[in-house]
Parts: structure tokens; C-alpha cells; sequence
């Protein structure tokens, strides 16, 4: 059996809003399995948009979405691989943490026989081992955030999407979890796709980068080429600010 390298393509995707607003214009891009990528533009960019398009909770107006080299433009959210971290975690306060992260293997109707160590592998994924009882309001931000992790690893999916999913905390919690997250994918192996405008966030974290501005990629590759050899003004000043 061979093993597909490319998890995900998008080729040509368009996205046009219902207001008429274009948000993506001809996006072509390749994903390959268990490497790190950000997604890095300014706010309006259109990065969320790919994001929610590659997860299936959008419809892209022209294109397709390709996934272990299968068509899945038209399959529902909750039959591919993909999960997704958003940047406010939507834990749920009334429930511990054990009922937060194994909240979707439940209605799946998983038998508690896999529940339980499944949640207890991610728990230990995201070195909360021993938290499963606690309450989610007395975990500090950044164990909330973990908890978020968690939940969106149990089931092990191919591929995470993570949306802003570390703008809401302080900077010295950011650079821990910038850490943490890529520990995690490492530990993982599986593919993480991170959005984020903090363009030293994409550069620390990355495998490779995709550059966004007004609906389009601006350059992709590595962070070092990026750094060193931008393609155009725009990448040059966008990247150059966060010197
Ligand atoms: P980013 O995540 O890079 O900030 P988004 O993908 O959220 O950008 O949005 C890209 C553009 O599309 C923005 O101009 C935004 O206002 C617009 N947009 C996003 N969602 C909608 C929507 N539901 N209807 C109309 N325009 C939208
Ligand atoms: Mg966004």
C-alpha cells in the first residue's frame, strides 16, 4: 500500500459570499501529511475562510477540496478527519474535564470501554494527566487551552486546524503554548494547520507557510525562504514587521 503524501489539495478554490464580498480568488494549495503549516495574513486576509472550507463548514463557490486524493468538496463536516481548535476553545463550563473532552466520542456512542482510555491517552497527550475530574473553571487559560487540544485529538484525527487558537492569551503563556502545540504535532505525527496574523508565530512554529493577503496566496515555503527571499512588497513589509 502505498502512503499518500498529500493529504490535502485545494485547487481553484473561490469563495464568494452571499453579500457578493469575494473572499478567496483561485487558492491552490497542497498539504502534506504530519508537517506543521500556517496560514499568516492580516486580519480580512480570507485565512478563516480556507480554514472553515477545508473542515466542510463552508462551501467554497468554485473549486474543489481534496483529501488523501479523494473529492470530498461536497462530504460533510463530520465525515472527514479534521478537526478544529478556534481561538475561544468552547469548552463547555457545566461539564469536568474528562465530559469535555470525551463529549464527541459520546454522541458518536462510543462504548465508555474506549472512552475512558482514550481520553486518559489525550489527557496525557497534553500533560494533564490526572485532571479528568476537575472543573473547567478552575483551570488556569492555558490548561483550558489544553483541555481544547484534547478534545480535538481523542478521536484521532488526520489533521488539526487551529484558528487564532493561541491570540487570546498572554505573551508568556503564548510562547509556551507555541512550544506545547508543536511538541504535540511531533508527539502526534499528524498534520496541523495554524492561522494566525502574528507573523513571528508562523515563522517559530512552521513547517511551511502560506502567506495571505486580499484572497490569494502571496508566496508559500519555508520559513527561512520567506524570511530571506520574499516574493513581492507586500510579503517583504508584512514579514518585515515583526522586526
Ligand atoms: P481572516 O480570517 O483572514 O481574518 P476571513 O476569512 O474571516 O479572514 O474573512 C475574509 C473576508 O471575508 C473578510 O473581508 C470578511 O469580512 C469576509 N467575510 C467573512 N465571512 C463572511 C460572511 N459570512 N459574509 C460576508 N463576508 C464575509
Ligand atoms: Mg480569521
Amino acid at each position: 500500500m502505498g502512503m499518500e503524501m498529500d493529504i490535502i489539495k485545494l485547487k481553484h478554490i473561490t469563495k464568494q459570499y452571499d453579500d457578493g464580498f469575494v473572499a478567496l480568488k483561485d487558492i491552490n494549495l497542497t498539504i502534506e501529511s504530519g508537517k506543521f503549516y500556517s496560514l499568516l495574513g492580516p486580519s480580512g486576509s480570507g485565512k478563516s475562510t480556507i480554514l472553515r472550507i477545508i473542515a466542510g463548514f463552508t462551501q467554497p463557490t468554485d473549486g474543489k477540496v481534496y483529501f488523501d486524493g479523494k473529492d470530498i468538496t461536497n462530504l460533510d463536516a463530520a465525515k472527514r478527519h479534521i478537526n478544529t481548535v478556534f481561538q475561544n476553545y468552547a469548552l463547555f463550563p457545566h461539564l469536568n474535564v474528562f465530559e469535555n473532552v470525551a463529549f464527541g466520542l459520546k454522541i458518536k456512542k462510543k462504548p465508555m470501554n474506549e472512552i475512558k482510555p482514550a481520553v486518559k491517552d489525550a489527557l496525557h497527550m497534553v500533560r494533564l494527566d490526572g485532571y479528568a475530574n476537575r472543573e473547567i473553571s478552575e483551570l488556569s487559560g492555558g490548561q483550558q487551552q489544553r483541555v481544547a487540544i484534547a478534545r480535538a485529538i481523542v478521536n484521532e484525527p488526520k489533521v488539526l486546524l487551529l484558528d487564532e487558537s493561541l491570540s487570546a492569551l498572554d505573551k508568556r503563556l503564548r510562547k509556551d503554548m507555541q512550544f506545547e502545540l508543536r511538541a504535540i504535532q511531533k508527539k502526534l505525527g499528524i498534520t496541523f494547520i495554524f492561522v494566525t496574523h502574528d507573523q513571528e508565530e508562523a515563522l517559530s512554529m512552521s513547517d511551511e507557510i502560506f502567506v495571505l493577503n486580499d484572497g490569494e496566496i502571496q508566496q508559500s515555503g519555508s520559513p527561512v525562504a520567506i524570511y530571506d527571499e520574499p516574493v513581492n512588497d507586500f510579503v517583504a513589509r508584512f514579514i518585515g514587521d515583526s522586526n
